[in-house]
């Protein structure tokens, strides 16, 4: 991934360390969910139909915590739910970078400025704003009217503020070459985020929006488009040069879904994020009794369409640390 040199020495050598100790499956980074509520709806979004028993559920701060050191990830996205509503969620941030975690908080950013007194810039945070578009189609995404301009006016205040600012950006195929441009320029150009990152929308089964996502081919072409004009190059994706090949359809990858697994409320979910075959209580349990080759495109019918950043960034990052070449590419970015 592209990422400050500091954070990309500190992963270099955590994976450098993996590869000396021999160990075959190892997280990159953890998709913690400390909670499943939110303050918005979004009509394509997988994570808030749980019953309100689960809902009304936080996460404990030791528990997250514990989950994180087992497993020994570098890197740690906070998402949910909004984990702003978390009421400890300033002190699990800090005991994260205590323990040298880089954290990026994904956040629909709506909360910001009630919160923004409890965190203070460091090298070690980042928060993660999820904008789809531009005004009208980012607030036909979270399907309520405003929000994009708020999240740009917390945007702004944490950029004043010194904050390391990234943005996260879910494509469906109500999106164009064009609205990727225009939102990406924005954000890039106008708003000058420090990274961006793009995600295809995944068809989770209990999305309430199941008519808006895009196909593999689709995928490819509409990326392929939006990257053209030197606009990849341009624009600071924080993303490996392999993944952007990949969302490009420049190179295929099997599914790395090891390589970014989720901790939630209900535990370690199998096999990733976006899909629950059931969940286990520690990391170990998760990477020794998970059939691994069962899943990816070509294998599990539910993952035809995936081409999500947590299973192929993972087997791009991989590629990347294999080749003396492909190394050299993704510290210039191209
Ligand atoms: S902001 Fe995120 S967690 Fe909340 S409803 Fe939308 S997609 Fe789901
Ligand atoms: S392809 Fe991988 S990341 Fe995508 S849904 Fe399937 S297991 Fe999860």
């Amino acid at each position: 991934m592209s990422m400050p040199l500091r954070q990309s020495m500190r992963v270099g050598t955590y994976l450098l360390r993996q590869k000396l100790a021999h160990r075959e499956k190892f997280p990159l980074i953890v998709e913690l969910e400390p909670l499943f509520a939110c303050n918005l709806a979004c009509a394509g979004c997988g994570k808030i139909q749980h019953p309100a028993s689960v809902l009304k559920q936080r996460m404990p701060v030791e528990q997250a915590i514990a989950a994180i050191e087992e497993c020994g990830a570098p890197m740690v996205s906070i998402a949910g739910g909004e984990p702003l509503m978390h009421p400890q969620i300033d002190v699990l941030v800090k005991e994260l970078i205590k323990r040298k975690k880089y954290v990026f908080l994904c956040t629909n950013a709506l909360l910001i400025p009630k919160k923004i007194d409890k965190f203070e810039p460091s090298r070690y945070f980042a928060w993660a704003v999820h904008i789809d578009g531009l005004a009208e189609r980012h607030d036909a995404s979270v399907c309520k009217e405003g929000v994009f301009e708020e999240a740009v006016e917390a945007i702004r205040e944490c950029k004043r503020r010194g904050f390391r600012v990234t943005t996260n950006t879910t494509v469906f195929s109500t999106d164009s070459p064009q609205t990727v441009i225009d939102v990406l320029n924005y954000l890039n150009d106008d708003l000058q985020v420090d990274e961006m990152m793009i995600s295809p929308a995944y068809a989770y089964e209990k999305a309430p929006d199941q008519d808006h996502f895009l196909g593999v081919n689709e995928t490819r072409e509409l990326f392929r488009k939006a990257f053209a004009d030197g606009n990849r190059k341009r624009w600071r994706l924080n993303h490996s040069p392999l993944f952007l090949d990949f969302l490009e359809g420049k190179v295929d990858f099997g599914c790395t879904a090891w390589g970014i697994p989720s901790y939630s409320l209900k535990g370690w979910q199998r096999p990733c994020y976006l899909m629950s075959d059931g969940y286990v209580g520690s990391y170990k349990e998760l990477i020794e009794t998970t059939d691994w080759e069962k899943y990816g495109r070509g294998k599990d019918p539910r993952c035809a369409n995936c081409m999500a950043h947590c299973g192929y960034e993972p087997s791009a990052v991989l590629a990347t640390t294999s080749s003396l070449r492909e190394s050299i590419r993704a510290l210039g970015r191209s």
